[in-house]
């Protein structure tokens, strides 16, 4: 269902709008290699642009910063409808390393509607030219998802004895 309607809605190329809301950096340079000509994500119709008013999609890397959520709304509702979300990495995914973190609210979907998820510390350039693939209809979806709790009811804390304290 959601497949026809992305091949409705984005019948020819799609136009990228690419942001890092707290990414270690490790991310982007990913999302960059599946731009160069090595990977050629032109070929697809996939092409960056600089500005989220030009953009279908936007692509979300890195785990979301409390200073950064008022600028990510605000950068969603530049972007005309329709929109596509894709949360880039383990970070934008959940949270990732930071999940819990006392400045990181979460995932990317903790703020924007996320359609589609590309784990990965960092996903290679074949998993986001795939992820994006699949969410054009151009390929099939290979796994399924599956829902973890990240946080384990904890034990109370023990305290620790240090020697000589
Ligand atoms: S998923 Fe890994 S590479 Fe990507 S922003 Fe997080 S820590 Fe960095």
């Amino acid at each position: 269902m959601f497949k026809e309607l992305c091949q409705k809605s984005f019948p020819k190329s799609l136009w990228v709008y690419h942001c890092n809301v707290g990414a270690c950096n490790g991310c982007d340079i990913e999302v960059i290699d599946v731009l160069t000509p090595y990977y050629d994500a032109e070929r697809f119709g996939i092409k960056l642009v600089a500005s989220p008013r030009h953009a279908d999609v936007l692509l979300v890397c890195g785990p979301v910063t409390r200073q950064v959520v008022p600028a990510l709304k605000r950068l969603y509702d530049a972007v005309p409808d329709p929109k596509l979300v894709i949360a880039i990495g383990s970070c934008a995914v959940g949270g990732g390393i930071w999940f819990d973190s006392y400045n990181i609210v979460g995932g990317a979907d903790t703020i924007l509607p996320v359609d589609y998820y590309i784990p990965g510390c960092p996903p290679r350039p074949e998993a986001i030219l795939h992820g994006i693939a699949v969410a054009l209809g151009l390929a099939e979806k290979e796994i399924e998802s599956v829902h973890l709790k990240q946080l384990p009811d904890r034990p109370e804390s023990v305290p620790v004895e240090v020697e000589g304290s």
